[in-house]
C-alpha cells in the first residue's frame, strides 16, 4: 500500500471546534476532577460513556492503586479511562490527555479545579480523534486514554506503561495532549498557527517520531505546523509521554506555544480562555498522524547507506516485497526531514545527487515512522 502523506492529509475528516469545546466544557463543569475527590470517578465514567456511544470503540475504566507519595498521602483507589478501536494487527497507537485536574489553593478534594485547558483540551482531543476514525478499518489499534493522577506524579501513564510493558505491546508511538487550547497568553504574545511537540533522544525512537510528526504536518497544506522542541518537557514539568518513554517506547508530547502559567492549576483555568479554532487545529494535526500510524506497516530493519564514493546515495534495508517504503533525507544540521522520494524496490533505492556526506537518511513504510539509516 502506497498512502503519501499529503494524500491522507487530503482525505482526513475535518475535527469540530464546536465539539471540542463541548467535552472541554463538559469536562469543566465537574466541580472539580482532581486524582484525590470523588469527581475523578465521576468525570472517568462520563468519558467511557462518550467513548462508548462510539462504534467499534470500548472503554474500561482501569483500576489501579495511586502508591503514596507526594500529593497522595495514602495508597488510594485509581480509576483512568483506556478506550479500544481494535485493527487488524496488533500493532498498537496511544493518544491521550491527562482527565484529573488540580488547583494548588484549594482543598484536593472540594476545592474548583475546572483544569479546562490542563488538561480538558487533550482529553477532549482525543475523543474527537476516535469520533473521527471510527467507522474505518484500520491496520493498526488504536488507543485513546484518559489518563488520571497526572498532577500526582505521572501515577496513571506509569500504570499504563507498566501494563504496556508487561503485556509486550508493540507500540509505534504514544501522542500526549497536555494543556493544547490556548494560542496567547497575558503578555499579548500569540501564536495560532503552531503547537510544541517534544521530544527525547534515545532508543526509544521518540525523536524519530517527534520528526514524522512534523514532517506529517508539513505534507498538510492548511497553514499549521509542528515548532520541535528537542526536550523530554518544559522546565521543571513532566507529562504522560514520558513514563512510555523510560519503558521503552516512542512517546511525544503536544502542547500549546504560549502558556499562561498564571492560569494553570487554579480555578481560573476556564473554558473561556480556551480557543476553540486553535484546538481544533492541535486535533487535526494528531489526526493526521493517528490515521498515518493506524495504517502503517512493519519498519524496515538493517537500514544502511552503501559506502561508495558517488555524488547519489543509496539506501538499502530489509523490507517486505508487499510493503511501499520512502527515502527521507536531511541535511546533518536540519532538524526536519528536507525531502522524500518514493522507494523503487522493497530493499534498495538511489536518491540521485544528495550527497550522503552531508545528510541524514532514513527508510520509512508508507506511512510509517522512518528508520535512520547508519
Ligand atoms: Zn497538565
Amino acid at each position: 500500500m502506497f498512502l503519501a502523506a499529503a494524500m491522507i492529509a487530503s482525505q482526513l475528516s475535518s475535527p469540530s471546534a464546536d465539539r471540542l469545546l463541548a467535552t472541554v466544557e463538559k469536562l469543566a463543569s465537574f466541580p472539580t476532577r482532581n486524582s484525590l475527590s470523588s469527581g475523578l470517578a465521576d468525570a472517568c465514567e462520563w468519558i467511557a460513556t462518550e467513548y462508548n456511544a462510539i462504534p467499534g470503540v470500548k472503554a474500561e475504566l482501569m483500576k489501579f492503586t495511586f502508591p503514596r507519595g507526594r500529593r497522595i498521602p495514602e495508597d488510594t483507589p485509581a480509576v483512568q479511562v483506556v478506550a479500544v478501536l481494535p485493527g487488524e494487527a496488533d500493532a498498537r497507537v496511544i493518544v491521550g490527555g491527562h482527565i484529573d485536574s488540580l488547583n494548588l489553593a484549594a482543598d484536593a478534594k472540594t476545592g474548583r479545579a475546572p483544569g479546562a485547558n490542563d488538561d480538558a483540551s487533550g482529553v477532549a482531543v482525543a475523543l474527537e480523534c476516535a469520533r473521527l476514525l471510527a467507522g474505518k478499518k484500520h491496520r493498526n489499534t488504536l488507543v485513546f486514554v484518559a489518563f488520571s493522577g497526572e498532577e500526582q506524579g505521572l501515577l496513571g501513564s506509569r500504570a499504563l506503561a507498566a501494563r504496556a510493558k508487561e503485556s509486550g505491546w508493540k507500540v509505534l508511538g504514544v501522542l500526549n495532549n497536555d494543556t493544547v487550547g490556548s494560542s496567547m497568553n497575558l503578555e499579548g504574545q500569540s501564536d495560532k498557527s503552531r503547537v510544541r511537540v517534544f521530544s527525547e533522544e534515545g532508543e526509544h525512537g521518540s525523536r524519530d517520531l517527534a520528526r514524522y510528526v512534523e514532517w506529517l504536518n508539513a505534507q498538510d497544506d492548511n497553514g499549521f505546523g509542528i515548532k520541535l522542541v528537542f526536550r523530554r518537557d518544559r522546565f521543571g514539568r513532566g507529562g504522560d509521554h514520558t513514563p512510555f518513554v523510560e519503558a521503552g517506547f516512542p512517546g511525544v508530547r503536544f502542547v500549546e506555544v504560549l502558556e499562561e502559567y498564571s492560569r494553570q492549576h487554579t480555578q481560573e483555568d476556564l473554558p473561556q480562555f480556551v480557543d476553540k479554532d486553535y484546538l481544533a487545529h492541535v486535533c487535526r494535526a494528531n489526526l493526521l498522524v493517528l490515521e498515518a500510524l493506524a495504517m502503517a506497516g512493519p519498519a524496515p530493519t538493517n537500514v544502511r547507506i552503501v559506502r561508495d564514493q558517488a555524488h547519489s546515495t543509496t539506501v538499502q534495508w530489509d523490507g517486505d516485497p508487499g510493503e511501499s517504503y520512502g527515502v527521507y533525507w536531511r541535511e546533518t544540521t536540519s532538524p526536519t526531514w528536507q525531502g522524500m522520494e518514493t522507494a523503487e524496490g522493497a530493499g534498495k533505492h538511489t536518491v540521485q545527487g544528495v550527497n550522503k556526506d552531508d545528510h541524514v537518511f532514513a527508510v520509512g513504510c508508507l506511512p510509517g515512522v522512518p528508520v535512520e539509516a547508519r
